[in-house]
């Protein structure tokens, strides 16, 4: 039986071309959940990963699939990895409107898990956007329900806590352990909390600019009288940028731009002529460069309160 499979193995390899056929995400996740014999968790973004993570501990086998240099709210997965999240134990959602490309795919309902739905009451609708690219995804807009919920730190805690009940429910036998990394985990994202509304007591004197509209949470919970440009932290600020910036600040005098990634030094300067400074909060939506989920939520605070002491 085996000689059997590697002959078919091997002509199989033969037909695509005399390579090995790359793995797809839908074998990989298959034969890793063969070996460990531990559910597999398929999540929409890096926020949830590192929740399901530091939840279940090893107890289960949490996957994020995007490339690590996409936004996954504007990723549209190949079918080999649709196929991995049908074949999925636990599929974990932002919720939202996050993955635009599960709407146009059937995943299993009783096993998809919308980790918003505590607060989908309450979520922010985008009516004045316009559509810009970056990133591989191509052209994209911002319209429609806002997306980068884990940012208001108290829906973060609400999002770790429906990933927490769902991890409880595919493993009752870690039960206990997941408990007590969810209060663990809640704790930290309540410190956060904390600091930010502290905080938001300072803020709220000061208008700000942000380079790309995805803080709407965070400006609704900690009273960031924020409006937005729709740059990347690498758009060259050309003449057009810098147009679309000053009709920003003729109505609302902002003295600091926060961005999503530490902005190069060119524009930092061409900002700073124009009397803004520049303040980096991550939202973090993919794996960090460095550091993790929490780290980066740290040093995004600790920027935020050295900017407006
Ligand atoms: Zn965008």
């Amino acid at each position: 039986m085996k000689m059997r499979s590697l002959l078919f193995t091997c002509l199989a390899i033969i037909l695509a071309g005399c390579k090995p056929a790359a793995e797809t995400p839908a074998e990989k996740v298959a034969e890793s959940a063969a070996k460990s014999g531990k559910p597999q968790v398929l999540v929409a973004n890096y926020p949830l990963q590192y929740f399901a993570q530091r939840i279940a501990g090893d107890a289960v086998e949490v996957r994020f699939l995007a490339p690590k240099n996409e936004d996954p709210a504007f990723w549209q997965p190949d079918e080999a990895t649709i196929t991995a999240f049908q074949k999925a134990d636990l599929i974990l959602m932002n919720g939202a409107t996050y993955s635009k490309w599960a709407d146009k795919v059937t995943l299993p309902e009783s096993k998809v898990v919308d980790t918003s739905a505590a607060f989908a009451n309450n979520l922010i609708e985008v009516r004045d956007a316009t559509t810009h690219s970056h990133g591989p995804g191509g052209e994209h807009s911002h319209n429609g329900t806002a997306f980068t919920t884990w940012i208001d730190f108290k829906q973060a805690s609400m999002q770790a806590q429906a990933v927490s009940d769902a991890l409880a429910k595919l493993v009752p036998a870690a039960k206990d352990d997941i408990s007590k990394n969810t209060e663990a985990l809640k704790d930290e994202l309540e410190v956060l909390d904390e600091r930010m509304s502290t905080l938001s007591r300072r803020l709220v004197q000061y208008p700000l600019v942000a380079s790309h509209p995805v803080y709407h949470y965070l400006a609704r919970r900690y009273g960031l009288n924020l409006k937005s440009v729709l740059w990347e932290p690498d758009t060259v600020l050309d003449g057009t940028a810098l147009g679309d910036l000053n009709v920003v600040l003729a109505g609302h005098r902002a003295r600091w731009m926060i961005w999503e990634g530490e902005p190069s030094k060119d524009n930092v300067e061409k900002l700073a002529a124009l009397g803004l400074r520049s303040v980096v909060f991550d939202p973090c939506g993919n794996v960090p460069a460095s550091g993790d989920f929490m780290s980066v939520m740290k040093a995004n605070v600790e920027a935020m309160e050295k900017a407006f002491q």
